[in-house]
């Protein structure tokens, strides 16, 4: 009897500490009301995503995702709203919003673990973003074992995550990137600009890595079997990467489309977030006619996680078919 009270009293006191630190997923339900979503996501852990491309293991992690309203002022500012959410109903998506998700991507080589963009780092964490870091945890990873940063372009959903706390969140890497990229924002011409809050947060999170950066243009190489290609438009230096090992072949898009249906389908359609319209378009077909000709497999940082995938040329633009088992045999 005395064994079992005192059970009983060391179980409920067991529960009564472990309440407070665990937020389960019913109370976080409870507490937020009907819009749940991205609260529930939450309570999971990260979603990651692995498969391997010849010898190189490849690594997605959501970083998160963010739902929005009006999607043709963002896809197709040059559309009427009709013509946009025509095509979105054509593809069983909603009119009337949409979900933009953040992947970045570790490749280890065997001999380098190279991080592709960092995700929206702390500034997200209120939003449920910002969880690249908690993912590669996931995955067996730390920030201590990344030995190279890739930044694809300088758009804080890219760079967000390179300081934590005040400190560069991957303590041993190097870091590569454009050229044309890191000149255009790290320019003080840029101060009374639209690129001026860019420019700041280049400031803020590139460039104190400046002296540990490597920087390249078309054709340059990140470790052996990783190349840079020119991809401009989105951004001033936007950069692509084409992965190669043992045969297999993956492209990282990073933001050449940002949009699965919208972007691929139309890919002239104009982009809120394109810097040079007119030049990101020509980029966006011209990757997608090679990807589309030569059957190459892409990870685009926007495209539905685990957003890799391939395309398929039809009329206006391109039909996105996600990955199944292609990579596992
Ligand atoms: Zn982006």
């Amino acid at each position: 009897m005395v064994t079992m009270k005192r059970r009983m009293l060391l179980g409920s006191a067991g529960v009564a500490l472990a309440a407070p630190m665990i937020m389960t997923r019913a109370a976080i339900a409870q507490q937020s009301g009907a819009d749940t979503s991205m609260n529930i996501d939450r309570a999971m852990p990260p979603e990651t995503h692995r498969f391997n491309v010849g010898k190189f293991e490849v690594v997605v992690v959501k970083d998160g995702s963010r739902p929005s309203g009006n999607p043709q002022e963002t896809f197709g500012t040059n559309q009427s709203v009709e013509t946009v959410g025509a095509l979105l109903e054509a593809n069983f998506l909603p009119a009337d919003s949409f979900v933009n998700s953040f992947a970045p991507v570790l490749v280890n080589t065997g001999s380098d673990v190279v991080l592709f963009d960092t995700g929206l780092g702390e500034g997200g964490r209120a939003n449920g973003l910002g969880r690249l870091v908690e993912g590669l945890t996931a995955a067996g990873y730390t920030r201590e074992d990344v030995t190279t940063v890739v930044l694809t372009h300088m758009h804080g959903d890219h760079i967000g995550g390179l300081m934590e706390g005040g400190q560069p969140a991957f303590p041993n890497a190097r870091y590569v990137t454009g050229q044309a990229e890191y000149d255009f924002w790290a320019d003080p011409a840029r101060v009374g600009t639209p690129a001026e809050n860019g420019h700041k947060g280049v400031l803020a999170n590139v460039a104190p890595m400046a002296e540990k950066m490597t920087f390249i243009g078309d054709g340059g190489e990140v470790v052996s079997g990783i190349t840079g290609m020119a991809a401009f438009g989105h951004s001033p230096g936007h950069m692509i990467y084409r992965l190669e090992s043992e045969g297999r072949q993956l492209v990282l898009t990073a933001d050449t489309a940002n949009h699965f249906v919208l972007s691929l389908q139309r890919p002239d359609w104009e982009v809120r977030f394109d810097m040079d319209k007119a030049a990101a378009a020509a980029t966006r077909s011209k990757v997608f006619d090679m990807l589309a000709t030569d059957k190459l497999a892409f990870l685009g940082y926007h495209m539905p996680f685990p957003a890799v995938g391939f395309v398929e040329k039809v009329d206006q633009g391109y039909r996105y078919v996600p990955k199944a088992y292609q990579f596992d045999i």
